[in-house]
């Protein structure tokens, strides 16, 4: 399929799951918007990468999704908007009564509330052009819990949450809204909670692989940066017309547990 045409707005793009589904949506055609809340020349390298790769209009754009005003002005500044992929996250581990009320503000801002300020800026968009694809990649967390990651499970239920009320509020329209649900996949996010874990258990990383993360998913293997990038892809496609309002989760199994 083709996504020539059409502009990818991806929150939270120069690593991890967002560049990897940035990345699919490229190579599909579509102009795609990369982002996050840094201004390197590191983060306009990874833009003119995928671009030679690629051959699709790549481009990045500066914006703390922490922030509701520059969420709004990520998706003007794209000029277009006919997907939206909000995967702009972080991640804290600490037990509720003692988890940095600061960090709990954080979780909440960039994981869920910039999904929410980003949508209500790019439906116009998509109205005006007569087609749109909100996608929200939201987490197994936002279906299931774990102990110390109370921020985390609370976003993430309420990103699945703002999802179906996104494709209510478009059910008549050619605009769909889904949430990806992934399992665990080895990104730098998932990495930076390895050293600590090993420390606290004593373990091996290799104990931590396969003890702590990959004990959740049945498939005991992780999930991968291009299998969210192609389901993210076929969102796209008419043949997920009439597919809105839910979840795909890519876990491995983790959620029929
Ligand atoms: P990652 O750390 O590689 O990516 C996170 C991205 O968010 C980075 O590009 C980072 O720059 C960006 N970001 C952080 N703060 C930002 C801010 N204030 N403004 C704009 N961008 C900001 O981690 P990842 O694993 O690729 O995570 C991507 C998404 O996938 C997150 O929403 C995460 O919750 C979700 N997720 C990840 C996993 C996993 O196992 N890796 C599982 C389920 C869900």
């Amino acid at each position: 399929m083709s996504l020539a045409g059409k502009t990818a707005v991806v929150t939270g793009s120069n690593s991890g799951i967002g560049l990897g589904v940035a990345r699919s949506l490229a190579e599909a055609g579509a102009r795609v918007v990369l982002n996050s809340f840094t201004d390197r020349d590191e983060d306009h390298a990874i833009a003119a990468k995928m671009a030679s790769e690629t051959g699709a209009e790549v481009l990045y754009i500066q914006a703390d999704m922490s922030k509701s005003d520059q969420c709004r002005a990520l998706v003007e500044k794209a000029g277009a908007c006919d997907i939206l992929v909000n995967n702009a996250g972080i991640q804290h581990v600490a037990p509720i009564d003692g988890f940095p009320p600061e960090k709990w503000d954080a979780i909440i801002a960039i994981n869920m509330s910039s999904a929410f300020h980003t949508t209500a800026a790019a439906l116009p968009m998509m109205r005006k052009a007569g087609w749109g694809r909100v996608i929200n990649i939201a987490s197994a967390h936002g279906l299931t819990a774990s102990p110390y990651k109370s921020a985390y499970v609370a976003a993430k239920h309420g990103v699945v949450g703002l999802t179906k009320v996104t494709a209510l509020e478009t059910a008549e329209e050619p605009i769909t809204a889904n949430a990806i649900c992934p399992g665990y996949v080895l990104t730098p996010l998932v990495e930076a909670q390895i050293p600590d874990t090993m420390k606290e258990y004593n373990m091996s990383r290799e104990e931590v692989v396969r003890d702590v993360l990959l004990t959740r998913q049945p498939s005991k293997e992780f999930a991968t940066v291009e299998q969210m990038g192609g389901t993210a892809v076929f969102l796209c496609s008419a043949a997920a017309d009439q597919i809105t309002g839910t979840t795909i989760s890519i876990d491995g199994g983790w959620t029929a547990l």
